[in-house]
């Protein structure tokens, strides 16, 4: 039983390194030592093997936390990825990032291509986010060509092997020592042409749908937060799958709340005398309200927090709490009988306050003769 080698030391890179850099080494390391261009090399496809097996621990964020953690012993039997039983397992698995896109190479088929993957957004408001909702997305994306059926080629013609490449969609060039494998021109990687093309596609393939869909959207999202709708993206070439649609979640602000995490925060204003004497007040909860006791003796900015009214995250599962804010606000203007007893309460509390004068609106008022236009002195 050989030692395994450590996954940082076989792509010759140090544990910070970036998942773009680790990418980077990966592809690298696995084109030079590639099987296509080292014919009956053992070690170099021991190499390719040892160098997928690290990428694929490293580049993946939770494997590369418990090898972090734990080294070989952390993932399990094998202590790597026993997935690869040979080379065809690695290209079936990261065959995207050699740039052949999941295409024909080396003159036998990995079957047909997964079709692009689409993305789109969706607008939903904080009650529609908190308690999930079904809403219809309207997207546009390809569909196979209703003539060809997705073959690109003429009814009663079929697409040809490519002479150029025999049908690998790759052909190697070679330039002094190096060999470069690149893709077909003649075929564009397809290993295939199609001589007689199909008149509603042209060749193509496909044409444009527009389509409604109606995904649950879960309790719990939150801005930014990504669904994946498998399969019901652009459908392969050549009969391969739909790739996914990724739908991006924006939540609109609400006027009420303030989200933070699973945590709602909600600014209620309140009197200086309900503040001071106590009071029962009314207060907006996700979806209703909420009856809430407000202590004598309130401070400006108390905060009251009830718990188990925020909102569900939809991975732990654990709801949030809803932050109730207190505000003491300052009447702006005061009746005669309320400025009466507020002075009556200064002098008791032997303070000074400002002397009785009439409002600059009630001068002005006096001195128009005004008597109908009260509105501009209401702020709020
Ligand atoms: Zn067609
Ligand atoms: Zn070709």
């Amino acid at each position: 039983m050989v030692e395994k080698r450590d996954y940082y030391e076989v792509l010759g890179v140090t544990r910070e390194a970036s998942v773009t850099e680790i990418k980077k080494v990966y592809r690298k390391i696995a084109i030079e030592n590639h099987p296509d261009r080292n014919p009956g090399d053992e070690e170099a496809v021991n190499r390719f093997k040892e160098a997928s097996e690290a990428y694929d621990v490293l580049s993946n964020p939770e494997k590369k936390a418990k090898y972090d953690r734990y080294g070989h012993a952390g993932l399990g039997a094998g202590g790597g990825n026993s997935q690869f039983h040979d080379v065809s397992d690695i290209f079936e698995a990261f065959g995207d990032i050699f740039g052949f896109g999941g295409g024909r190479r080396g003159g036998r088929s990995r079957g047909p291509a997964r079709g692009d993957h689409l993305q789109t957004s969706l607008e939903i408001d904080l009650l529609e986010a908190a308690f999930g909702c079904q809403k219809t997305i309207k997207i546009k994306r390809n569909k196979l060509c209703s003539t060809c059926d997705g073959s690109g080629a003429k009814p009663g013609s079929s697409p040809e092997t490519c002479e150029y490449c025999q049908g690998a969609g790759q052909v190697v060039q070679s330039q002094g020592f190096f060999r470069m494998q690149t893709t077909c021109p003649n075929c564009g990687g397809e290993g295939t042409v199609i001589a007689d093309k199909c008149n509603t596609c042209w060749g193509a393939g496909f044409e444009k749908e527009e389509t409604e869909l109606t995904p649950d959207i879960p309790p719990g999202v939150d801005n930014g937060t990504q669904i994946v709708l498998r399969g019901q993206g652009n459908p392969g070439k050549g009969g391969g799958p739909r790739g996914d649609l990724y739908v991006q979640i924006i939540v609109k602000d609400h006027p009420l709340f303030q989200r933070e995490g699973s945590h709602l925060i909600c600014r209620v204003p309140i009197t200086f005398s309900q503040a001071a004497l106590g009071a029962e007040i009314e207060i907006p909860v996700l979806g209703g309200k909420k009856k809430l006791s407000i202590p004598a003796g309130t401070q400006p900015h108390d905060t009251i927090r009830l718990a188990g009214l925020g909102i569900t995250d939809p991975h732990t599962h654990r709801t949030g709490d809803l932050h109730v804010e207190l505000h003491v606000e300052v009447p702006k203007k005061l009746n005669d009988e309320q400025e009466r007893l507020l002075r009556e309460l200064a002098e008791h509390d032997h303070v000074n306050v400002g002397v009785k004068r009439k409002s600059f609106w009630g001068h002005v008022k006096e001195f128009i003769h005004w008597d109908s236009d009260e509105s501009s002195k209401e702020e709020d």
